[in-house]
């Protein structure tokens, strides 16, 4: 079989499996044995005597898609993962298909062009400078500029930041290990991602101080010097204060443009996580929840939540382009050299040295669209978003979390936490809607992602009806 046909195979599965996703046909979430599923698939057999191709192709991906989860499906609302664009797949087949591992120049043109637009167009909507490009003369290559790299999320973007701010204030540290009494300021709502790069940095995630918050869990920045001045008189240096815009839980923004003035008071790097939520930068309507964003000295922000794009794509954003370049600072002789180039490389900014062409994707998507687009799409959610919250709160026995500021809507049932975590299982298992929970605000919540474009008010009002089916055979049984 030739790639044409075996490629032509799959574009009709995946065309047939989106299809009838979107027309409810079917469940959203299917939660088959391991076991079993491995034997259906026949992936041993497979692995030792190949012959993937054609009809045995065909009736791989037959399974493949049945035991898959659906995220065309209008009852889709469990993660912030989009549903992406089928172009945005096609940018990552044309990348699979190329395979040109773009982190140094040679090695992909194209792909670090694509990519070089991509983060230009993201520093532009944050407010900052894009780089001065390779070919300009030396004096703009001086002055500052911000720049920036996309990696594989948002969990490896947040450690790249947060080591580009520790170059900063401790810049031996890469030399000779993390010097001990560096603090990284965040709150209880920031993402486990940066307590994570607390312990992936040495620093130790007890490293991470928690910042005074309001009662929703927002940074406050009226007490942000005091905290600081705190941490400082206990022999701790403040590497970073660590902004979420919006935060993963509820979906609230913290006030930005505040939180900089303290950290610009006080010398400290502020970093805002703007993963899920910095993507409202691209809709004229929801860009000032970021008010103040240009005043931080880095962004995080992944393509592969709001903008459409196909997993796993993040940028890493930064004020001063100087400060990324420094971020990692060794040697590969056969990579790292100076050379006469017509382009520019990324490898010094990211953990990875073969690196896809991430770009691409998010290219594909913005390019299709055209941003406005992209833009209507992110108010169609978070407008969705307000409307599921009125719905809920005129239901009996439902309590909101808060007045969404995003495309998240975090709900319970009267009754204890364990309640909410049951009504999830058994509606996971049913598998006609797919929701998460979280934790937030010392409760557990039901809680929407609502990402997916088909999904209307109707299908929140039929998941309600549904939660309250389980919710009566619930009690029946044993939570009273
Ligand atoms: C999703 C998210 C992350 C993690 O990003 P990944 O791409 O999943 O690694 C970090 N911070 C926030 C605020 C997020 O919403």
């Amino acid at each position: 079989m030739t790639f044409r046909e075996d490629g032509a195979i799959a574009v009709e599965a995946l065309d047939a499996f989106a299809k009838r996703a979107l027309d409810r046909d079917g469940p959203v979430i299917r939660q088959p044995q391991f076991d079993d599923l491995a034997r259906r698939l026949d992936l041993y057999r497979l692995i030792a005597e190949g012959g993937l191709e054609g009809a045995t192709l065909r009736h791989f991906l037959e399974t493949y898609l049945d035991a898959s989860t659906r995220l065309h499906h209008p009852a889709y609302m469990a993660h912030q993962v989009a549903v992406p664009l089928a172009t945005s797949a096609i940018a990552a087949l044309v990348d699979g298909f190329t395979n040109n591992a773009m982190a140094i120049y040679e090695m992909g043109p194209a792909a670090a062009t694509v990519e070089r637009a991509v983060v230009d167009w993201m520093l532009r909507k944050i407010g900052w400078q894009p780089e001065p490009s390779p070919g300009s003369s030396g004096r703009t290559k001086e002055s500052s500029s911000g720049g920036g790299v996309l990696t594989h999320g948002g969990s490896l973007a947040n450690l790249t930041a947060l080591l580009a701010a520790r170059a900063r204030i401790a810049p031996d540290a890469w030399e000779n290990g993390s010097s001990a009494g560096l603090a990284i300021v965040a709150t209880e709502g920031s993402h486990y991602s940066v307590a994570r790069a607390a312990g992936i940095m040495g620093l130790g995630q007890k490293a991470v101080r928690y910042a005074p918050a309001d009662d929703l869990g927002r940074m406050d920045p009226a007490r942000l010097p005091t905290f600081l001045a705190a941490l400082r008189r206990e022999g701790l240096t403040p590497l970073a204060v660590v902004a979420n815009a919006c935060a993963t839980a509820l979906g609230l923004y913290d006030p930005l443009r505040e939180i900089a003035a303290a950290c610009r008071e006080e010398g400290v790097w502020l970093h805002v996580d703007g993963a899920h939520g910095a993507s409202a930068l691209v809709s004229p309507r929801l860009r000032s929840l970021l008010d103040g964003v240009e005043l931080a000295d880095s962004v995080v922000w992944d393509a592969h939540k709001m903008l459409r794009t196909s997993i796993l794509c993040a940028a890493v954003l930064v004020r001063d382009r100087r400060d990324l370049d420094h971020a990692f600072r060794e040697e590969a002789s056969y990579l790292f050299h100076e050379k006469d180039q017509p382009g520019f490389d990324f490898i010094h900014r990211t953990v990875e040295c073969t690196k896809a062409a991430l770009g691409l994707k998010v290219f594909f998507a913005l390019a299709s669209e055209g941003e406005t687009a992209i833009a209507a799409g992110i108010d169609r959610q978070t407008d969705l978003a307000h409307e599921a919250t009125a719905l809920l709160r005129a239901e009996p026995g439902i309590e909101v979390a808060v007045e969404p500021q995003s495309n998240i809507v975090c709900f319970r049932f009267d009754g204890p936490d364990a309640l909410q975590i049951e009504l999830r299982r058994r509606l996971t298992e049913a598998g006609d809607f797919y929701i998460s929970t979280t934790e937030a605000l010392g409760r557990r919540w039901l809680r929407l992602a609502l990402m997916n474009p088909a999904t209307e008010l109707a299908d929140v009002e039929r998941l309600v009806a549904r939660l309250r089916e389980h919710l009566a055979a619930t009690r029946a049984m044993s939570f009273g």
